[in-house]
């Protein structure tokens, strides 16, 4: 019997079981899925590049068909086959419509350290109180005996150390100063498939965006444990305190680079989660670090991938606020030369450079700028996913739909996360080199953080003045003589660059 296996499930826990009793690999790579829609071409040749890779591994036990769709290449191989529950709703459909005219198995979900029924079950539990991240993390390691001391009691005595981790970035700092992620080696492989993406592009059948520059995320399991064993013996200390922190000559800061790799299905997190355990007790790694580590991992990524399917597949269409407008030609192009703001160039730029940026610039530049301005979560998760070489439809839509956007109406984030300029001049060094400045509200040197700020409170005061954790900031709408001016400027300047 051949186990298909979509491009996200490329990792030893996909195939392993099936191969040891002597079954096939059927993966089909669709040049199509490429052509639908304007993707990062760094995030193409990742994707392109592991699949490529995985196949070569496997050799004679894999059938790998390039072919316009899945479905003809599914139906052109025939039954049995058997497939691990794919990523997203489009591919359930998929399987589900190919399963009446071919036979297939349907195997539960891996690549996630809880199942369906944990998460079923603990919800369950809640007895209508709101799914919180901190209690499904908790539940989730008390479930798998992580971090725990032998009474069962949360290792430290704490279960959260977020408070160590909301540093500002070291004042005069040009990085971090941690060791520097090992990068891949590309081979004969990333060459053709740059070759065939230059190829299909010339050939007008796709179009991407952003640069294809040497390989930087892991597209085989060993350069992805190559990238876990560094981070973990040199990055993993200094990660968490400026977990919230943006250095503009430093990137990566200490970040683990993991997302691309887990993503693909190469790392499984329980493994990942174990390795930085491991440090905590041999006195490797300080338990605030690790901690912050295994809630990002076991916490907020299996959170995330368990309410994409709690919440159903209309989630995505959520539009609390309203939002309608379209992302501009240049924050959709990645455009960074577009804009003096100088936080938003280094973010439109970092994307267009490596197709990732770190969760703040995500959150908190990116996001935030496109709630102030009312740009349409749909499109904007779109964009996400595109932009991306981590993004895929179960991590994007949470992640924009709920967490950045609050177009779910406070599901996943009890308020909206969107910052003014005083909160980005704290927590970035953008500001100091910036042409406009986080103090001013209205003129020519206005912030447009900081005057985007008030205009989105201003435009959803009805609304936000009901949610206790932003009524004080909306009550500030009073203080500001100026507000007339701000949200004709405002108006004025929409959605052009600022
Ligand atoms: C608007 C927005 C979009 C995002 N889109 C994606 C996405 O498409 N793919 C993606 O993997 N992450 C996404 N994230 C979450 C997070 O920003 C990235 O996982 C992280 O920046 C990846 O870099 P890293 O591996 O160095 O992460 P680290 O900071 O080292 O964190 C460790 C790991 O924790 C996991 N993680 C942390 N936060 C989240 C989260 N909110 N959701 C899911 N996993 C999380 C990731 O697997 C990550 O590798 C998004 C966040 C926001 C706010
Ligand atoms: S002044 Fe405003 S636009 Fe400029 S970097 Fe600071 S927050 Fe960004």
């Amino acid at each position: 019997m051949n186990r298909w296996l979509f491009g996200d499930q490329l990792g030893p826990h996909f195939a392993d079981d099936h191969l040891a009793e002597g079954g096939r690999v059927l993966m089909v790579e669709s040049r199509r899925v490429f052509a639908r829609r304007r993707f990062h071409r760094a995030k193409a040749h990742l994707v392109l590049s592991a699949m490529r890779h995985r196949a070569a591994e496997l050799g004679d036990r894999v059938d790998y068909v390039a072919a316009p769709t899945y479905a003809a290449a599914v139906r052109e191989a025939g039954g049995p086959l058997q497939v691990v529950h794919p990523t997203s709703y489009a591919a359930v459909g998929l399987v589900q419509r190919l399963s009446a005219d071919v036979e297939i198995e349907r195997l539960p979900a891996r690549g996630f350290v809880t199942t369906r029924a944990d998460f079923t079950t603990w919800a369950e539990g809640r007895g209508g109180r709101r799914l919180v991240m901190e209690d499904f993390y908790r539940d989730a390691r008390r479930r798998h005996g992580v971090l725990l001391e032998d009474d069962g009691e949360p290792a430290g005595d704490r279960w959260n150390f977020d408070a160590d981790n909301r540093e500002p970035p070291p004042k005069g700092a040009q990085t971090l100063g941690v060791s520097a992620p090992p990068w891949p080696v590309e081979d004969e492989i990333d060459e053709q498939v740059r070759a065939d993406l230059d190829g299909w592009e010339r050939d007008g059948d796709v179009a991407f965006v952003g640069r294809d520059g040497p390989r930087l995320f892991a597209a085989t399991r060993a350069e992805a444990l190559v990238v876990l064993d560094h981070f973990v013996s040199h990055r993993l200390p200094d990660f968490g305190a400026h977990e919230d922190a943006i250095l503009e000559g430093d990137p990566w800061m200490a970040h683990s680079l993991l997302s691309a790799p887990l993503n693909l299905g190469l790392l499984d997190p329980l493994e990942v989660v174990q390795r930085a355990e491991a440090a905590y007790r041999s006195g490797e790694a300080p338990l605030a670090s690790v901690e912050g580590f295994v809630r990002q991992v076991m916490g907020w990524r299996d959170y995330v991938w368990h309410l994409y399917w709690h919440l159903g597949e209309d989630y995505r269409d959520r539009n609390a606020l309203a939002a309608a407008g379209e992302l501009p030609d240049w924050f959709d192009g990645l455009d960074g030369s577009a804009t003096r703001a100088r936080c938003l160039s280094h973010a439109l730029d970092g994307v267009a450079e490596r197709g990732w940026v770190h969760h703040i610039p995500r959150l908190m530049v990116l996001g935030s700028y496109a709630l102030q301005r009312g740009w349409a979560p749909a499109v904007l998760t779109d964009w996400f996913h595109r932009s991306f070489v981590d993004g895929y439809d179960w991590v994007m839509v949470p992640n924009v739909v709920g967490m950045s956007q609050h177009a779910d109406g406070g599901v996943l984030a009890t308020k909206p996360y969107t910052s003014g300029g005083a909160y980005l001049n704290t927590m970035s060094d953008h500001c100091g080199g910036c042409a406009l400045n986080p103090r001013v509200r209205v003129g020519e040197d206005a912030c447009p953080f900081t005057a985007g700020y008030w205009w989105f409170l201003d435009r959803h005061r009805e609304t936000l003045a009901g949610n206790h954790r932003m009524a004080r900031a909306v009550k500030g709408l009073d203080r500001l003589t100026d507000l007339d001016d701000l949200v004709a400027q405002e108006e004025a300047r929409g959605s052009s660059a600022p």
